[in-house]
């Protein structure tokens, strides 16, 4: 950040008094502009046993596979946001059945959630950011070509949690690793 969002004024990096973490404070209208951690909210569309990934369209991760998900909106909650991401990139509409995997990505300010849900009549499509979507049997899914790391782990969980059909909520972190963006 380089200027103040409310004056316009350019702003200082500091430690503000009474805080402990440096900040990005306006010192012409004293606004502290605090920076807090990013919600992505998902789904595992689920529709008779397939799981429905969509081949991305926009970088980062062109033509990879991945789960439908997406930075939260203002105003809606972290289901709905996990719905909507589904209905934008698959065109498909779910129903929201459970919370599923909480996991911390530290090293990039975001927390990832995604939710377990179950498509409402089994259509879907490509949306404008993906190439294309599919269903795939847990043994088809395509481990190779999956987009990022949250999503493989969570795809992980879920296709080892299928065969005893129980899916506990599971809260995890990753950490950076070289060459890892995310
Ligand atoms: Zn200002």
């Amino acid at each position: 950040m380089k200027y103040c969002s409310t004056c316009g004024h350019p702003v200082e990096h500091r430690v503000p008094s009474g805080d402990n973490r440096h900040r990005y404070v306006c010192p012409s209208c004293e606004t502290i502009h605090y920076q807090n951690p990013r919600i992505v909210a998902g789904t595992v569309p689920v529709w008779e046993g397939r799981i429905l990934l969509c081949r991305r369209a926009i970088e980062p991760r062109y033509g990879y596979w991945t789960l439908p998900a997406g930075f939260m909106e203002n105003s809606e909650t972290t289901d709905e946001a996990a719905a909507r991401e589904t209905r934008e990139e698959a065109l498909a509409e779910v129903t929201i059945d459970e919370l599923y995997t909480i996991i911390h990505v530290p090293h990039i300010d975001q927390v990832h959630m995604f939710y377990r849900a179950t498509l409402t009549d089994g259509r879907y499509g490509a949306g404008e950011e993906s190439l294309e979507t599919e269903l795939f049997e847990p043994h088809d899914i395509p481990w190779d070509e999956i987009s990022f790391p949250t999503v493989k782990r969570t795809l992980e969980h879920f296709v080892e949690d299928m065969r005893s059909n129980r899916f506990p909520v599971r809260v995890s972190d990753i950490r950076h690793r070289m060459g890892d963006k995310r």
